[in-house]
């Protein structure tokens, strides 16, 4: 049973649900449907004022990287005549029409400032209201902070540095030389759209990689994934190493260095993604994108590398990626996250009475597939106890 406590006489509501939702995202929308489907009743509380509000701010060239037959939400298929790899407004449209279906009204702009555990119930307070709830699930996002290094001298730098959080597309950039930091998936695309908005981009790479294609003979990556994802990650690795070394080909001559291990270990090991290549590795073999290592500080006019060379930039771009950092809000939860708050576990009951994470865990078959995965398995568990406490 939900109850909502006013902080202040100004705002009270009386809602009969017993599981709260943090976020509006894939994952909350996810939970959510799954939740109504098994009419158990929940409230979503999501701090913007829109569902799916991390694809509103991606940048604009974004396009899954996951075909949409394996990136889809519990009981909605993407439309027909969506492209196998959907674009960013097409994932929004698709969200939205989702909440739609579902009815899920979230409660918008309701950012959740704290939630314990107390009494046995969980008290989730936001800047208006405090309610309680005997489930809560936290689905705020893998990526919620964005993730912001620092190096020595970059107060005196007179450029742009921005984190890909806030790129929208190159335009700003033409005829700049602009340094984009990191070689994940957003790096690696914002490298494309700057070229092709007329810059002249270089990727910093600190350390070493591993590069996948998209496809292999016409068939997405994470499908193949999904066939193999019952072998150790060692095995997958090896079996595909040969294939992909003839596919992806000798990176060391463009100044990147091969992690020893394999994608599917470094996903394992490390709960990140590889380069899934949409086009960046071409236009570094063609010279339109420079490899650089990794950055030792900036000056007032560009960047010293580790090797000791020196570049000149007018623009940083950081694609340094993000941090969960659920214990921003979660009070007490130490048992359930590490302490970069970072939750342990995903997709199931924590060591927490009430507690689920939805969306945290990396796997190697695509975040959106894992995501509704998890959805119906919390929603599952909700439900048996729900049926379980009216038995009694
Ligand atoms: C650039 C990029 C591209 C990606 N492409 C793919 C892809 O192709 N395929 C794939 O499978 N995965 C992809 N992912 C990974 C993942 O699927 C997405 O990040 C997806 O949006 C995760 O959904 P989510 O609901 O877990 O988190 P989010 O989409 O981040 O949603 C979390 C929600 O919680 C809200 N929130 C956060 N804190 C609070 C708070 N304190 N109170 C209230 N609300 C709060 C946020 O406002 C947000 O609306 C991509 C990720 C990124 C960053």
């Amino acid at each position: 049973m939900l109850t909502d406590v006013a902080p202040s006489a100004t705002t009270t509501h009386n809602d009969a649900v017993h599981t709260i939702v943090i976020g509006a995202g894939p994952a909350g929308l996810a939970v959510g449907a799954c939740l109504k489907q098994a009419g158990i009743p929940c409230v979503i509380l999501e701090q913007t004022d829109k569902v799916g509000a991390a694809w509103h701010r991606h940048y604009d060239r974004l396009h899954l990287h996951t075909a949409k037959a394996f990136s889809e939400l519990p009981f909605v298929h993407f439309p027909k005549d969506y492209p196998r790899y959907p674009s960013r407004l097409q994932v929004i449209q698709y969200l939205e029409a989702y909440a739609r279906k579902f009815q899920l009204a979230p409660r918008f702009d309701q950012q959740v400032i704290s939630a314990r555990f107390a009494n046995n119930l969980w008290e989730v307070q936001t800047q208006d209201n405090r309610y309680q709830a005997a489930n809560l699930v936290i689905a705020t996002g893998y990526n919620r902070e964005p993730y912001l290094p620092t190096w020595p001298g970059q107060a005196s730098f007179q450029g742009v540095i921005l984190h890909s959080s806030q790129y929208r597309n190159g335009e700003p950039f033409q005829n700049q030389k602009v340094l984009v930091v990191g070689f994940g998936n957003s790096g690696g695309e914002i490298a494309i759209d700057l070229w092709e908005h007329g810059a002249q981009p270089s990727l910093a790479v600190r350390n070493p990689v591993n590069v996948i294609p998209r496809e292999l003979f016409g068939i997405p990556i994470e499908a193949i994934g999904i066939v193999q994802s019952k072998l150790p990650p060692r095995l997958v690795d090896a079996l595909n190493a040969l294939i992909l070394r003839a596919v992806v080909g000798d990176l060391t001559r463009y100044g990147l260095r091969k992690l020893p291990h394999g994608p599917v270990t470094q996903i394992q090991r490390d709960a990140r993604i590889p380069l899934i290549d949409v086009g960046t590795l071409k236009l570094i073999k063609h010279g339109q994108i420079t490899v650089c290592p990794g950055i030792d500080r900036l000056t007032d006019d560009g960047v010293i590398f580790t090797d000791g060379q020196y570049g000149k930039f007018e623009a940083v771009i950081l694609a340094t990626g993000y941090r969960p950092r659920v214990n921003a809000f979660l009070q007490g939860g130490a048992a359930a996250h590490d302490e970069n708050g970072t939750p342990s576990s995903s997709g199931r009951e924590t060591a927490l009475p009430g507690l689920y994470f939805c969306g945290y865990y990396v796997p190697p078959t695509g975040m959106l597939r894992q995501i509704a995965i998890e959805a119906r398995r919390i929603s599952a568990a909700i439900t048996r106890k729900h049926i379980g406490a009216a038995d009694k």
